[in-house]
């Protein structure tokens, strides 16, 4: 228990609904066996946050922390000063989809950093080892947090996609938030460069990031999606991934499918209608969903980060400090921003 000093409380923000958030004076956790400490010095902003900045929160919101370990508990084998990211999902490790690497569908456990357990808005964020991955030294903390959401949710729905379809020449994207922006990154990266990627949203702003990406922008505001796959010439697509959420946009996905192509929905939120034999027997299409990432993948996409650093470094497009929280908040909730990163 080689323990750098903490402070013995610390001022958390605490999520009262109505987008009203206040600071609380609480007392900084102490580490119990296998248990880690870590100092949070980043934490993005995510849209499945709105819930909680609306209705009030019991927890510490935040679920895509980077940190420094300031203190270990027994049977830690993780060193002090290891600077790293904190997984969302606090999996048990043996379980049936645990011990084939699926940690993102372990089937016991122990609760969601930020939503049932306090995260990574506070200054300190107690956790379980296992759930801490540690990065290089030489990577700032707001960056290090797109490992979370953005590659590694972004990157799971584009390994989703090719374990159905081995040549994909085409991705259509719903959504040009932070998670579009992810799928968009990573297909590029995972894919190939030269593949066209289409990202559909209703906001310049967003789609401006899409085209700095990359991407092919298209503002469903100013013309429908079949006036734009006309003037690119695309009659169809292979790879569909939703992350809006929306109805309309999975349909749409779906409609504008190849053969054997596939849709895959990352966006929680509306229903979809299938008509099974036209939509999915007669093409051979498929449809999956995709949540989260297993953690297994944060080494593959340390790699992609390390390598593509200016790439992803780009995607944030605002840093605010941990009092500004409610002012990040109100400007990311209104669409004209790529991430919003909290900085301590
Ligand atoms: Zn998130
Ligand atoms: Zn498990």
């Amino acid at each position: 228990m080689n323990n750098v000093s903490t402070p013995l409380t610390m001022k958390v923000p605490r999520f009262k609904g109505g987008g009203f958030i206040e600071f609380e004076e609480i007392s900084v956790p102490k580490p119990g066996p296998g248990q880690l400490l870590i100092q949070v010095k980043a934490n993005a902003l995510c849209g499945s946050e709105r819930g909680q900045f609306i209705n009030g929160a019991v927890v510490i919101p935040g679920h895509e922390a980077a940190g420094v370990v300031v203190a270990a508990g027994k049977h830690t084998r993780v060193p002090i000063g290891t600077p790293g990211v904190i997984y969302l999902m606090d999996f048990c490790g043996t379980c049936r989809a645990c011990s084939q690497g699926f940690t993102n569908q372990c089937r016991n456990k122990r609760g969601d950093m930020g939503f049932n357990k306090d995260g990574g808005y506070a200054p300190y964020e107690l956790i379980n080892e296992n759930i801490f991955f540690p990065i290089d030294k030489n990577i700032p903390f707001p960056e290090a947090t797109m490992l979370l959401d953005i590659i590694g949710t972004g990157g799971h729905a584009i390994d989703r996609g090719r374990i159905l379809h081995p040549d994909i020449q085409s991705v259509f994207v719903m959504g040009a938030g932070p998670i579009g922006l992810g799928v968009l990154a990573m297909a590029k990266i995972i894919i190939g460069k030269e593949i066209p990627v289409f990202v559909s949203d209703f906001e310049d702003y967003r789609l401006e990031i899409v085209e700095k990406l990359g991407g092919i922008p298209l503002n469903l505001k100013k013309k429908s999606l079949h006036e734009f796959f006309m003037e690119n010439d695309v009659k169809a697509v292979d790879l569909s991934i939703d992350t809006s959420g929306k109805k309309a946009a999975r349909q749409s996905g779906l409609k504008v499918l190849d053969q054997q192509g596939a849709l895959i929905c990352v966006g929680h939120g509306e229903e979809l209608h299938i008509d099974v034999s036209i939509d999915l027997i007669h093409p051979e299409r498929a449809i999956l969903g995709s949540e989260y990432f297993p953690y297994r993948d944060l080494e593959r996409n340390l790699d992609i980060l390390n390598r593509h650093f200016e790439y992803f470094s780009a995607i944030i497009t605002h840093r605010f400090e941990a009092e500004k929280i409610k002012e990040a908040f109100d400007l990311f909730l209104k669409g004209q921003t790529g991430k919003v990163v909290i900085v301590q």
